[in-house]
């Protein structure tokens, strides 16, 4: 296997262009909101491809496609420097907390 994994091969730009079509029109996985395809890709709010499990903790998943989520580059950037930065998981939405209920004396 290889000597240049780096992102600018050719099969990541392939796996990416497939991708940039087959997610269009989902929203970014970190903040919820729609991401513009038409955006420059220089632009902060244009497309790009988040990895869930970050390169650094699993290389071997940088061509995963299951590993991959449409992102803000924004977004992605802020993760990208701070990886406790937390996507929105609407599957896992924590339950609204119970109310306590005053103690009451009822009659
Ligand atoms: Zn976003």
């Amino acid at each position: 296997m290889g000597s240049t994994q780096g992102r600018n091969d050719w099969q990541w730009i392939k796996l990416s262009r497939r991708l940039r079509q087959e997610l269009a029109g989902q929203p970014c996985w970190l903040c919820g909101k729609p991401i513009d395809q038409q955006l420059d890709r220089r632009h902060p709010m244009s497309f790009t491809l988040d990895h869930v499990v970050p390169l650094s903790v699993d290389p071997s998943r940088s061509h995963d496609p299951a590993n991959l989520r449409p992102s803000h580059r924004r977004c992605n950037g802020r993760r990208g420097k701070d990886p406790s930065y937390c996507p929105v998981q609407p599957a896992e939405k924590t339950p609204p907390p119970t109310p306590i209920i005053a103690s009451r004396v009822w009659r």
